[in-house]
């Protein structure tokens, strides 16, 4: 059986961003890694956009930083600072072949493509079985889904699902420095809905349509919501689209098992996605930080929380009011930016906040409603 020190099964964003931020200990400590996936990774399959204060471990690949983005809705439009964060984006296609060309002639670092048909421990070994074959490690980190059953009776289940074009209009159309972060002024039928629109010069944008929802639309229900948006919205009529994504993100208050004794879980099958809104790039990094820092200082990758619980509950009272529509995602969100400062609401959706600036948020917000979705939220943990 081939022996490692440490597999990492899934090479994806959370994969990679740990194979990365590995290097400088797995040379210091001569240890070897195993990094496995099933896929080639050589396409831009996704468009990662996240906010932070300071240039990070992949600020090579950031391909567009904003320092300004707009909120608007038919409730309120604004223009937000957002000092001392800025909005940045990376292209996934760019992130792998980056990581490409540290990880794949790297000494210490095995690259294997294959199918990770499980991943288990036992006693104070770790495995995984790759197309048949068994690899063992001190530890295995994994970015694979795990499979949970669902109980919609005690949790709630949405799914973020988006389709997004890159358009090229004729005219200049756009502001480059200022990126529109939710658009409500699309129609709110499928459930909570709003497009995003990230330019990238006067004549090109991500342009991209998203839903909070149980259930996908069709194909062509994205591509009537994007046309509609960019002849009514932009006012634009003469458009070419360059390129194409289509994502599904969950958004879940169920709890995640985040490590099962030598097997630790990364990225969205880490539970690192935030419940209410999707964003996982920057909790990825977070994460894989504080496991390289806690393998630097003690040798082992066990770490605490990286978030404190509470944040957990105000997911899950978001997530509640967003799939009973008891107040619309466009009121919820047009109170919350109308009423606070950028600053604020992104250190709050960064689970950085204090309570007392928690507070003071909530106290901007729709009370009666948010405190009935906290008592909906009890209930249904004590019933079921
Ligand atoms: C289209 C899209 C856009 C997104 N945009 C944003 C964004 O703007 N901002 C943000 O914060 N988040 C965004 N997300 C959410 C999140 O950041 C990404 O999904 C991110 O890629 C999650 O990283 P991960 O490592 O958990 O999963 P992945 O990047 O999907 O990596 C998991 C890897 O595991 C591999 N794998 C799976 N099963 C097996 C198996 N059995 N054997 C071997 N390998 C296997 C897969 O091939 C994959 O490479 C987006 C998600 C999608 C889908």
């Amino acid at each position: 059986m081939e022996q490692f020190d440490y597999i990492i099964a899934g090479a994806g964003c959370s994969g990679r961003s740990l194979a990365t931020r590995m290097l400088p200990y797995l040379e210091a400590t001569n240890k070897r890694l195993l990094l496995v996936d099933q896929a080639e990774k050589k396409t831009n399959d996704k468009t990662w956009c996240f906010w932070e204060k300071n240039a990070d471990l992949f600020e090579p690949v950031v391909f567009k930083t904003w320092n300004q983005l707009s909120f608007a809705s038919s409730l309120t439009n604004k223009n937000l600072d957002i000092h001392p964060y800025q909005y940045k984006m990376i292209r996934s296609g760019d992130f792998y072949a980056y990581t490409d060309k540290i990880l794949t002639p790297h000494p210490l670092v095995t690259c294997l493509q294959g199918n990770v048909e499980k991943s288990y421990s036992e006693k104070d070994r770790a495995y995984v079985l790759i197309d048949g074959v068994v690899y063992s490690a001190d530890y295995v980190f994994s970015s694979i889904p795990q499979i949970q059953e669902k109980k919609p009776d005690r949790y709630h289940y949405l799914l973020q699902h988006f389709e997004g074009w890159i358009i090229e209009t004729e005219n200049p159309t756009f502001d480059p420095e200022c990126a529109t972060l939710m658009d409500f002024n699309t129609s709110q039928q499928a459930g909570s809905s709003f497009v995003y629109v990230l330019p990238l010069s006067p004549n090109q944008a991500l342009v991209e349509y998203t839903v909070f929802s149980e259930q996908e639309l069709t194909k062509e229900a994205y591509s009537i919501a994007l046309k509609q948006y960019i002849r009514e919205q932009l006012q634009c009529e003469h458009y070419s689209i360059k390129e194409q994504e289509h994502g599904v993100i969950p958004m879940s208050d169920h709890p995640i098992r985040k490590q099962q004794a030598r097997v630790i879980y990364l990225g969205t099958a880490g539970g690192f996605t935030k419940g209410s809104t999707g964003y996982t790039f920057r909790f990825i990094q977070k994460h894989t930080a504080a496991i390289v820092k806690q393998l630097i200082n003690s040798g082992n990758p066990n770490i605490s929380a990286l978030s404190a619980s509470r944040f957990n509950l105000y997911d899950a009272i978001l997530l509640n009011l967003l799939s009973t529509g008891h107040i619309p995602g466009e009121e919820i969100f047009s109170r919350m930016f109308k009423k606070n400062s950028a600053m604020k609401i992104l250190k709050f959706l960064d689970n950085e906040s204090s309570i007392a600036e928690e507070i003071q948020l909530f106290l901007t917000l729709q009370k009666q409603e948010f405190a009935m979705a906290l008592f909906n939220r009890t209930m249904k943990l004590i019933r079921n």
